[in-house]
């Protein structure tokens, strides 16, 4: 299909539009040429925007004029308007944020709360200006007020620590990290150097935030499959860990042990000697087809029986996360993996929608056409049923390129939210990133300032001085701030 741009330059605005009712279509775009076939028109002039739709035999057009001298804004927020409403029309799809695309919603509307707006007059804004839907305005607000407690308990020189252990054990289809599956030997080999560097880079940083004077708020072992490498392994970078840092500071100290092919008794006590307050097992779903489909070499009983193992170890902290909209589930599919996991009853349930990005062997595979609306009700159904099960949703994030630009979201029971999620996602305060492919996000009054890791163990050993020199960034960080604050 092609998307004509005529008299303005808001491609990326148009795109953003029109993938959330073609997510799987590509597209030309064209600032001039006479329009055939299926097409897309969208223009600026004569004091109006107008945009004509012609899909599959039908054609629509919609007018709507603009003020006098229109601003930027005002042209770009009409046309993406005007054209939302002829694609709902044409196409019966009603995409549940409306055009709120490429922000973080949360963060749109607690900036509005901040800035004087009462909520009702936010959530009008959403409705009538955005195009949202009552229920993701629902669910913003009731992220936006469980995230009060831990956005108090920020602290000016507060930070969390993220570690990355880029290893697990099979790839899954839709992964787009650089994530080295352990079933191969010659990324099983690199794992003991993995670690002997990592262990330098945390004892490294941790002096580096002692210098500074940081505060240790929370840490975050992730990847990856923190539980693929040997549980000596592990234990050789979680003592490390330990030795390095105050972990008696922190308000939650978490590590993923994703694959419930990972999680033995040995394993979970190493995690239990730790500190860690929290753990994460993850089932994606509980259709042993689709698990299969997806690469992940668990059942879903296997699942349970992890868990289990957890609780009868004392982890009264278990996150699991469920995905929807993956290849060969359907809506039942989802709603009974979303009842197993209520079933168990963990502390946090987090419901992701599946993202295909390049790199995934989904998207090289071409193998993932799935209804948008189908999408969205499964996503629809997660919230309404988690809430009526006792959680609420307290930090979420949508990814691009996510059909329906659907969001990820994190439930909680009561007294059970994550801090790292909420501060990491909502950028409220520093992350110190360790090992491949860790980001360092340094926030301050000054703004915010990312130093990246390189992304796979190989550069990350090959390249290690060049890491710690860049950590130096850190100094230069907080000594401006010190400056211009007078700290
Ligand atoms: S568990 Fe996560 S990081 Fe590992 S392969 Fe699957 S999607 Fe990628």
């Amino acid at each position: 299909m092609t998307v004509f741009l005529l008299g303005h330059s808001f491609r990326y605005e148009i795109e953003n539009i029109v993938r959330l009712f073609f997510p799987f279509s590509h597209f030309s775009y064209l600032t001039e040429g006479s329009p055939e076939g299926d097409y897309i028109l969208t223009e600026i002039g004569e004091g109006k925007a107008r945009v004509t739709v012609s899909f599959q035999g039908k054609e629509e057009t919609g007018n709507r004029p603009l003020s006098l001298s229109p601003g930027k804004g005002e042209q770009e927020m009409t046309l993406c308007r005007l054209l939302f409403s002829l694609l709902e029309d044409m196409t019966g799809i009603h995409p549940a944020w409306g055009v709120i695309t490429g922000v973080r919603p949360v963060k749109l509307l607690t900036s509005r709360i901040q800035q004087g707006q009462s909520r009702e007059e936010v959530g009008k804004e959403f409705s009538k200006e955005w195009m949202a839907n009552q229920e993701k305005i629902d669910l913003c607000l009731e992220t936006m007020d469980a995230q009060q407690p831990v956005i108090q308990s920020v602290k000016p020189l507060g930070y969390s620590l993220y570690i990355s252990i880029p290893y697990c054990p099979t790839r899954c289809s839709y992964c787009s990290f650089v994530s080295q599956a352990t079933a191969l030997k010659k990324n099983r080999d690199g794992i003991p150097a993995y670690a002997e560097h990592l262990v330098k880079e945390i004892y490294f940083t941790a002096e580096i935030a002692r210098k500074n004077g940081l505060s240790l708020q929370s840490v975050y072992m992730g990847g990856g499959t923190p539980t693929a490498v040997s549980p000596d392994i592990l234990r050789s970078i979680t003592d490390a860990i330990k030795e390095a840092f105050p972990l008696s500071d922190a308000i939650e100290y978490t590590i993923e042990a994703g694959r419930a092919d990972t999680v033995t008794k040995e394993m979970l006590s190493v995690i239990r000697q730790s500190g860690a307050t929290r753990i994460s097992i993850n089932p994606q779903t509980f259709r042993d087809d689709v698990l299969k489909r997806i690469g992940r070499q668990h059942t879903a009983a296997q699942v349970e029986e992890a868990f289990f193992l957890a609780r009868e170890m004392g982890f009264s902290s278990i996150n699991m996360d469920l995905i929807a909209g993956l290849p060969g589930d359907d809506f039942d599919g989802f709603c009974q993996s979303l009842e197993r996991a209520i079933r168990l009853d963990p502390e946090n349930i987090t419901v992701h929608a599946l993202t295909v990005k390049r790199g995934a062997d989904l998207y090289t595979n071409g193998e993932y056409p799935m209804d948008p609306t189908v999408f969205q009700r499964m996503v629809q159904q997660a919230y309404l049923r988690l809430r009526q099960a006792g959680y609420f949703p307290y930090y979420l994030y949508r990814q691009k390129n996510t059909p329906g630009n659907l969001e990820n979201v994190g439930y909680a029971k009561p007294g059970q939210i994550n801090y790292y999620n909420i501060v990491m996602m909502e950028e409220l305060q520093t992350v110190l990133g360790v090992g491949a492919n860790a980001v360092t996000k340094l926030v301050g009054k000054n703004g915010i300032h990312r130093i990246y890791n390189f992304k796979y163990p190989d550069e990350y050993f090959s390249r290690f001085s060049d890491i710690l020199a860049k950590k130096k960034e850190i100094d230069n960080f907080y000594g401006e701030e010190a400056k211009k604050y007078g700290k």
